[in-house]
């Protein structure tokens, strides 16, 4: 991936994250602490800062410093994953991965670290449907549709991980705020491959 294209990738994120954030906000007081906006939009701007004054020859290195900035700027369960996943789909393109495979590094940092798996009302529904339709179709558009409908499915599902499984069945009927972010991400990818 060349430098360009992850910046426009991560900038397409900041933005879709700045715009959304109360919402965001508002789907984690539902069944979590009601800081998800707040933090993401604080990593992601941290983000943005970073790259702006970094001279980063590809797209490995800007995605490594996209990690590296949001686990020391974001606090809370959703810092860490998404900067470890950054971090691995940097680290692997820079070891010439393709993207599909960068992704699947990515995904395969959030599980390492979170151990969630499918289903369990988290960032990871929305992450292996977009992962998976990435790697059947090398479509970002394809993988962003798959990341919403995985967004889309947390609703009837009981959280088990995260603060949100602390509600037990008081989850159900809720849309969980780490996969509707999870999905703001796929959908920027698509948006900047597209451009
Ligand atoms: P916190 O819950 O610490 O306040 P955030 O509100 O920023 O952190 O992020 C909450 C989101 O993090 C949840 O909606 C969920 O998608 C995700 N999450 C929480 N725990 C895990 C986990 N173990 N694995 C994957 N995702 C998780
Ligand atoms: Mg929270
Ligand atoms: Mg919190």
């Amino acid at each position: 991936m060349e430098a360009d294209l992850a910046r426009a990738w991560v900038e397409g994120i900041a933005a879709a994250v700045r715009e959304r954030a109360d919402e965001l906000t508002q789907l984690d007081a539902a069944i979590g602490d009601g800081d998800h906006g707040v933090n993401l939009r604080r990593g992601f701007d941290a983000v943005v800062a970073a790259l702006a004054g970094a001279d980063l020859a590809t797209g490995g290195e800007v995605l490594v410093k996209t990690g590296t900035t949001l686990v020391s700027k974001v606090g809370g369960a959703s810092g860490p994953l998404y900067g470890q996943a950054f971090r691995a789909i940097g680290k692997a393109l820079q070891q010439d991965a393709t993207l599909a495979e960068a992704l699947r590094a990515g995904l395969d940092a959030v599980q390492k670290l979170g151990k969630a798996v499918p289903g369990d009302k988290t960032l990871v529904d929305a992450l292996v449907p977009a992962v998976e339709a990435f790697e059947a179709t090398g479509d970002a558009a394809a993988a962003a549709r798959a990341a919403a409908d995985g967004m889309r499915a947390t609703v009837p599902l009981q959280a088990r991980k995260g603060r949100a499984s602390y509600l037990g069945e008081r989850s159900v009927g809720h849309q969980d705020p780490g996969a509707t972010s999870m999905s703001l991400v796929f959908a920027a990818l698509a948006d900047a491959a597209a451009a």
